[in-house]
């Protein structure tokens, strides 16, 4: 009888976990020293002045999500000359998270800073539901990059028209595609310098920045999300997963870039 009851057990201790949700990303702990990151911190505001310093209309596109939030706040709480210097953008897709948008509010809230925002050209959105529908993207990573196309890049290339220099909050680890980002480099298409000062750092690191400054943050990433991009195309990630698995998860590694940064794709 009790060899029955023990058997019952294994089998229900089994189902139960087979039932359990998977246990989804969380925030990483930092292990490091604080010294170290402190120089990091440092060598951060160095680079922002740097810049500030360089260019007079220096632009930071921001997603508004856990490293964009380092910039965010190292800017905004930086000399005047790096706040004044780099301004920070948003691009307003149309098919961003509620969570996404709140950041916005907590930013206002936070540093008294209102977050430029960029939206798509009307006309083309209504072109391209038109002829493709909604959720497109789904079919084919062209009409995924046509959609990109609309939402993101033209609206960024607005935004960086009258710029002399862009930022991103890009890190090498996030991605094969950009394991050799460096902290400068050309962006050619638009003929202006475009600058990655976190390219070096960890996701420990920044979360241990975020932490310590006490950085208003995307609620999203405490729903299992390290990376956030629209809603349809952005998902929650397992932990143990690729820290940008949830964005495109239908589409190959290799083709996981929006147009925003085709030139960190190594061909
Ligand atoms: S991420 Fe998705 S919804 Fe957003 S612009 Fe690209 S394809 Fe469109």
């Amino acid at each position: 009888m009790s060899t029955v009851l023990s058997e019952i057990a294994v089998v229900d201790a089994g189902a139960a976990s087979a039932m359990r949700p998977p246990a989804l990303w969380v925030a990483p702990e930092y292990t490091g020293s604080i010294a170290a990151l402190e120089q990091k911190e440092r060598e951060l505001g160095e680079r922002l002045a740097g810049i500030a310093g360089r260019f007079f209309r220096a632009r930071f596109a921001s997603s508004l999500a856990a490293e964009d939030m380092v910039l965010t706040d190292a800017i905004l709480r930086g000399t005047e000359a790096v706040r004044a210097g780099i301004r920070v953008f948003t691009l307003q897709t149309g098919r961003l998270h509620a969570e996404t948008l709140a950041v916005l509010d907590k930013v206002q809230a936070h540093y008294g800073y209102s977050i430029e925002q960029f939206t798509p050209d009307a006309e083309a959105v209504e072109n391209y539901l038109k002829k493709h529908g909604l959720n497109a993207f789904y079919d084919s990573v062209e009409l995924r990059k046509e959609c990109c196309g609309i939402r993101k890049v033209e609206p960024l290339n607005r935004a960086l028209s009258h710029a002399d220099a862009w930022l991103t909050g890009q890190r090498r680890e996030q991605a094969v595609t950009r394991a050799e980002l460096p902290f400068e480099e050309q962006d050619e298409a638009r003929g202006i310098p475009k600058f990655n000062p976190l390219a070096d750092w960890s996701e420990p690191e920044v979360w241990a920045y975020l932490k310590r400054h006490n950085v208003p943050v995307n609620d999203l990433h405490a729903k299992g999300y390290p990376s956030i991009g629209c809603e349809p195309c952005t998902r929650a990630v397992r932990a143990g997963e690729d820290v940008r698995a949830g964005r495109w998860w239908w589409e190959s590694k290799d083709s996981k870039e929006c147009g925003l940064h085709e030139q960190n794709i190594k061909h």
